[in-house]
């Protein structure tokens, strides 16, 4: 028997005035998997990953998501209670690391922050928490009390991430976590995250516009244009003879990452 997805997006659509952007996606997401979402710039590849995590409202469509015990629920017709409840079993990295971290906040303030949010203790105690965090996301403990101005890009994007799996959440979208770094920054970042896949067994979100990149992390691909999706399969399938001008197109538009 096939296990249920995590996420189920089902007939997504996002119109603004006469422009259908996201028009009639479909995907399945499963536990454990790393999918990738790769697409040209303005293909609506972001505009899914916020629909699905319900940042913006979706014009039609659902999102079934299956929690860890099982319980099934839409996310689009979820009420506020339910909606602080999913967040935090979903996170989301964005692309800019800078203006994602609040310059006056230390790293300790922003690390801190989720729990504030949903008051929760880390049951080690919080202190511990946070040295743990910087730990998985391989940060010195002496990052907690300096500011996001003092730090690298790629370190930035380390704390964003930090920030995301403080609750521990059960899917982790990235959304483009590695574009607005320098290519060896971005293949260290993509290797912490190989590293969280193989650790915790992570269900990631994974959105580029670069296949080679996509095929570091995922062993499944949804190749969008123009809102829709052109092929959907594993890496292999859809790289290794693609069925879309496009998708080799984006095959070969992209430099590869000094990655082993
Ligand atoms: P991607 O992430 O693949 O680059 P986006 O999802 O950001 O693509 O955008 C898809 C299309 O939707 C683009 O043409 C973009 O200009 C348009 N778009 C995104 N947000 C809005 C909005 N709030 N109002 C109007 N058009 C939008
Ligand atoms: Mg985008």
């Amino acid at each position: 028997m096939q296990p249920s997805p995590i996420i189920e997006a089902r007939n997504l659509v996002k119109q603004y005035g006469a422009a259908r952007v996201v028009d009639d996606i479909s995907l399945q997401l499963f536990r454990g998997e790393t999918l990738g979402l790769v697409g040209e710039s303005g293909s609506g590849k972001s505009t899914v990953a916020r629909m699905i995590l319900r940042l913006i409202e979706p014009t039609s469509g659902s999102v079934i998501f299956t929690d860890s015990n099982g319980v099934q629920q839409n996310i689009v017709a979820m009420k506020t209670r339910e909606l602080r409840r999913l967040r935090r079993k979903i996170s989301i990295v964005f692309q800019d690391p800078y203006a994602a971290l609040n310059p006056r906040l230390s790293v300790q303030q922003i690390l801190a922050e989720p729990f504030a949010i949903h008051k929760e203790q880390p049951s080690e105690g919080l202190q511990a928490r946070l040295l743990s965090l910087l730990e998985e996301v391989g940060l010195p403990e002496s990052a907690l009390t300096r500011y996001p101005h003092e730090f690298s890009g790629g370190q930035r994007q380390r704390v964003n991430i930090a920030r995301a799996l403080a609750l521990r959440p059960e899917l982790l979208v990235l959304d483009e976590p590695v574009s607005a770094l320098d290519v060896s920054v971005a293949a260290q970042v993509i290797n912490l995250l190989r590293d969280l896949q193989t650790r915790y067994g992570l269900t990631l979100l994974f959105i580029s516009h670069s296949m080679p990149l996509v095929r570091y992390l995922c062993q499944r691909v949804v190749v969008m244009q123009r809102g829709r999706v052109v092929e959907t399969g594993t890496w292999s399938e859809v790289c290794e003879s693609p069925k879309e001008a496009y998708t080799q197109q984006l095959l070969a538009a992209t430099p590869e990452l000094p990655l082993s």
